[in-house]
């Protein structure tokens, strides 16, 4: 059995946690307890992460359609934080709990965080080379 937050492989000791799609195996109380607890943020924050790439993706419409000249690519840089804010602080973007089963809450989370945040340094290297010219 694989643990459907942390990921550990284990074959004894282990509960499971329902959640609303079906049962899941998790190696320990421990584990079960963030699945609980993801779950709830999941709840709470999801809108907010939909929010923030939604406003992202602003930039995006404004950079294409409206600016022009040496600022044009301004807005998405702007979008893109906010973007990247979005997936680092709530990194609640999976809509479907089989994922996990693939790819455990610990890591998936994880990767989604370090993604937000590789898109804000990104972003402010971009944001930086535009108004120093460089
Ligand atoms: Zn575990």
């Amino acid at each position: 059995m694989k643990c459907v937050y942390c990921g550990k492989e284990y074959n004894e000791g282990g509960t499971t946690v329902a959640v609303s799609n079906g049962t899941f195996d998790v190696c320990s109380n421990e584990c079960k307890k963030q699945v609980r607890e993801y779950l709830n943020k999941d709840m709470q924050y999801k809108n907010r992460s939909y929010i923030m790439i939604f406003c992202g993706s602003i930039g995006f419409i404004l950079s294409t359609f409206i600016f022009s000249g040496t600022y044009k690519l301004v807005p998405m840089y702007l979008g893109m934080i906010v973007m990247g804010l979005g997936l680092a602080i709530y990194p609640y973007i999976f809509s479907n709990f089989l994922t996990f089963t693939h790819y455990p809450i610990k890591k998936a989370t994880l990767v989604v965080r370090i993604i937000g945040a590789l898109v804000i340094v990104l972003s402010l290297f971009f944001l930086g080379a535009t108004f120093l010219g460089a």
